[in-house]
């Protein structure tokens, strides 16, 4: 689609969300997908969620889920932290790596796979219900894309 960003600007002022702003540049970013093993996520006095710790999927994109199941860790850290008088720093990140991050690492390799190769994955996908099956039981919670990077023979791929 051509002129995006006039549509944009059109569709703010329509809801009035633009009063009083001078609209100097506009640039998109990308979704901060993966998150990265062993960052600091948390600090004595500070916890980062979602986007902002990197937590959507590599494959989808989604990241509301990862949201709202990181601000559940930090409200539980907080919650543990009130009770024992101090804040363990380290507690959410390892939370935040052992349950998302090490997932997001199988998603990624997953990812490059299917990416890639879009034209094998699509045609794989088609002839083997299995891994048709297997994608759709993670989207369903069954299955974490780490029980698929390994029940998944790689030369299927290639
Ligand atoms: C086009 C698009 C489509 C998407 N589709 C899906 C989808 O279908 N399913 C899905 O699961 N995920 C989707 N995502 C990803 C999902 O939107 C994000 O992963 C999710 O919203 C992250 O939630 P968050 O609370 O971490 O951050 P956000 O939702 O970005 O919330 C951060 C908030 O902080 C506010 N903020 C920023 N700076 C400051 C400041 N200095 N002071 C005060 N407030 C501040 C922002 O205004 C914002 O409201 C999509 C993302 C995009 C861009």
């Amino acid at each position: 689609m051509k002129d995006l960003k006039k549509y944009f600007y059109t569709y703010l002022i329509n809801k009035g969300n633009a009063d009083g702003y001078i609209f100097k540049t506009l640039m998109g970013h990308q979704i901060p997908i993966g998150g990265t093993r062993n960052e600091i996520l948390s600090t004595q006095r500070a916890i980062i969620v979602g986007d902002a710790a990197g937590l959507a999927d590599p494959i989808t994109g989604e990241g509301i889920y990862y949201g709202l199941r990181s601000g559940q860790f930090a409200a539980e850290v907080i919650q543990r932290s009130f009770n024992r008088g101090y804040l363990d720093s380290h507690e959410y990140s390892k939370q935040i790596n052992d349950e998302i991050i090490d997932d997001f690492k199988c998603a990624g390799y997953l990812a490059k796979v299917l990416y890639n190769l879009s034209f094998n994955s699509y045609n794989l996908c088609r002839k083997i219900d299995k891994i048709n099956e297997s994608f759709l039981k993670v989207v369903t919670g069954e299955y974490t894309y780490k029980d698929i990077f390994y029940r998944i023979p790689i030369k299927y791929f290639f």
